[in-house]
């Protein structure tokens, strides 16, 4: 019986960096730095830097920091924002949550992300932002989107929690639009060990108001400027993250050899498509998706092998049941409708070896040869 892969293993992380995460926990605890403070600035200063960017404002997750850049924005009801018609339900709960109306723009077919040719159409008077989601580590057309934003004078907000330090023309994630939300949930590229999250901004007086909208709409104590919210990040998770900080290129190099290995062992297999780059774009591989003909049975026979897989995600945002008042069916989202009976993310982390993506890729081909 060979070894179960999983999905993720963030127990094989862990071993990697155990001595420095423990020391880094057990400061904190022993100076008692749980909320804010110290570790949290550490963490704030070092992913700024990391990032090149001015202002980074933690918080405690990466729906929180969408929903607060989109408060400090003054977005709010009678207003729409467009997002993806797939992807995870933050990049929109987090409109409705400001009030505002969310609206879905489909996915293109070839690299399964926000198709920026349906987006003009989809602005209209009440637009105010969109928000653009790096799904999978693979940047959207950011370019273009951004070009669109600007003529149409509406904010572009990037949904970066599936893509830390993907780049397009060599600038990374998060910095094409006014502000760049990230998540460092543990499964995450950079992960913490609990709810974690930021936001990125060159904006000094957007940075402010978020930070005081985080911070109960006090920038100092007790002197309350407008009614906020309570989001902040934690010390410990702020010292793991700033452990973490310092692995994540290695960690992103040893994803995308994953994924070279992935395309590699997965050729010419007649029922899968594979994922395609876009061109003068570097993609992180948070997930390893392709799309899988007669995909549950797949699903099925890797578990048999001892392979754990994921669907990322299985029913388009607006199809949900919490839309069902928009009025919308498969058939305004042809693309993200036809593609989520085949969507299938293999076992995608940095310690995947070759001999466990050559086992995938055999357990992959064996079924399609039947
Ligand atoms: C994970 C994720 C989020 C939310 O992050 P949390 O930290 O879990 O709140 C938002 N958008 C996308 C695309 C995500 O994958």
């Amino acid at each position: 019986m060979s070894t179960h892969i999983p999905f993720v293993d963030l127990k094989a992380q862990y071993q990697g960096i155990r001595e420095e995460i423990d020391a880094a926990v057990s400061a904190v605890i022993s100076e008692t730095a749980f909320i804010g403070g110290k570790y949290v600035k550490q963490f704030e200063d070092g992913f700024a830097a990391a990032y090149g960017v001015s202002h980074v404002v933690s918080c405690a997750n990466g729906t929180d920091s969408l929903y607060i850049i989109m408060k400090a924005l003054g977005i709010g009801p009678g207003d729409e924002v467009i997002t993806v018609a797939n992807s995870w339900i933050s990049s929109s709960e987090t409109i409705s949550q400001t009030g505002a109306r969310p609206a879905f723009v489909d996915i293109d077919p070839v690299y399964w992300s926000m198709d920026e040719n349906l987006l003009e159409a989809a602005i209209n008077p009440a637009t105010k932002a969109v928000i653009a989601v790096h799904l999978q580590g693979q940047m959207v057309n950011i370019e273009r989107i951004a070009e669109i934003c600007a003529a149409k004078g509406i904010h572009l907000i990037e949904d970066c929690a599936q893509s830390h330090f993907s780049t397009f023309k060599g600038k990374k994630a998060g910095l094409f639009g006014i502000a760049g939300s990230f998540s460092f949930y543990p499964g995450k590229n950079l992960g913490a060990y609990g709810d974690a999250g930021a936001l990125i901004t060159n904006d000094a007086a957007l940075a402010e108001r978020c930070r005081m909208f985080a911070n109960h709409g006090a920038l100092v104590k007790h002197q309350h400027k407008i009614e906020g919210i309570n989001s902040r990040l934690d010390g410990i998770q702020a010292a793991v993250l700033s452990v973490k900080l310092k692995y994540i290129a290695n960690w992103t190099a040893q994803r995308q050899a994953a994924a070279a290995w992935y395309n590699e062992a997965l050729a010419g297999i007649d029922g899968i498509v594979l994922p395609v780059v876009r061109p003068e774009t570097e993609h992180t591989f948070h997930l390893y998706m392709i799309r899988a003909q007669r995909r549950e049975a797949l699903m099925e026979h890797l578990r048999n092998e001892g392979i754990d897989t994921a669907i990322h995600y299985p029913t388009p945002l607006p199809l949900m049941e919490a839309y069902q008042y928009l009025g919308k069916s498969a058939a305004d989202f042809p693309v993200s409708a036809g593609m989520m009976n085949e969507i299938l993310s293999l076992p995608m982390y940095p310690e995947l070896n070759r001999e466990a993506v050559a086992r995938v890729a055999a357990a992959i081909r064996s079924f399609y040869a039947k």
